[in-house]
């Protein structure tokens, strides 16, 4: 969750020349050298800025190529020129960065198409996201959608502290099992706080995290209720271990572990796990 390794940009002037180049070798669009040149310019002021927006990533070198290129990133649907340039970079990632359990079927424009059609086919605007946070994310840019939202962390250049920031808390009555999850900005910046937190809140993940955690309970359910039969004591210090074993997997941020870390505190699931995972079932003798 959160981070990604950025896409090892390769060869970019045949990317673009594979975008603005039909099939038949005729040209879509004949970028001329200067505005070759100014598209690299902007990939990489782009990488020196990790990816955040500023008005010199739309330069009035590329007004005539910019509708070009926004259109461009067509063929990096399926079936297109650069289907394979798709192909790559939703390969380079199991699961979606901005949710941590999504799969990734679609590709987000970091900043958005509508805004920066010069970066549309840059591979590390690029984020393999899953389609329901995608669809939310939309065209969220700081200054652009919304001058006042903090904006996402960029998954490839954003680096996050080595702290505890997601943070769940349980509620566990009568076997209804309500968790809910926040940033806790405590040890880190304050500015990186309110973009995880925006982020959180933008992508409605507290509505979309009860099924997984619904999920994920029932594959540990065996685990769980076995331990939960030798105490209560024993149940909370297993779900806190398991916290520290996701933890070294899949990083401090983990939704799991901040899931497993908030069950081990609410003493009443672990008084009581069966209320909610339901009985377990001795095998037959
Ligand atoms: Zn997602």
């Amino acid at each position: 969750m959160w981070n990604l390794t950025p896409d090892a940009r390769g060869d970019l002037d045949a990317i673009l020349d594979r975008a603005l180049t039909y099939a038949n070798g005729l040209p879509v669009y004949a970028l001329s050298a200067v505005e070759r040149g100014a598209v690299h310019t902007v990939y990489q002021l782009y990488d020196d800025l990790l990816g955040q927006p500023h008005l010199d990533l739309a330069p009035p070198e590329l007004n005539g190529a910019r509708q070009a290129l926004q259109a461009a990133y067509d063929q990096v649907q399926v079936g297109g020129r650069l289907a394979d340039l798709r192909v790559r970079l939703l390969a380079s990632a199991d699961i979606c960065p901005y949710c941590g359990f999504g799969e990734p079927r679609d590709l987000d424009h970091y900043l958005p198409r509508s805004a920066y059609g010069e970066l549309a086919i840059y591979p590390r605007n690029l984020i393999p996201s899953c389609n329901p946070c995608n669809n939310a994310k939309r065209a969220i840019v700081p200054g652009l959608d919304d001058a006042t939202a903090p904006g996402f962390i960029h998954p490839y250049f954003q680096t996050l502290p080595d702290q505890d920031f997601l943070r769940a808390d349980a509620l566990y009555v009568d076997g209804a099992l309500q968790v809910s999850f926040r940033i806790d900005a405590a040890n880190i910046d304050p500015i990186l706080a309110a973009k995880l937190q925006f982020q959180l809140d933008r992508l409605k993940l507290n509505e979309r995290y009860p099924k997984r955690i619904n999920t994920y309970l029932s594959e540990q359910r065996v685990g769980i209720l076995q331990v939960g039969t030798i105490g209560e004591a024993a149940l909370r210090t297993f779900l806190e271990a398991s916290a520290t074993s996701l933890s070294n997997d899949f990083g401090r941020n983990d939704w799991r572990v901040a899931l497993l870390r908030a069950l081990a505190a609410e003493v009443d699931f672990a008084r009581e796990p069966e209320l909610y995972l339901g009985p377990l079932q001795r095998p037959v003798a």
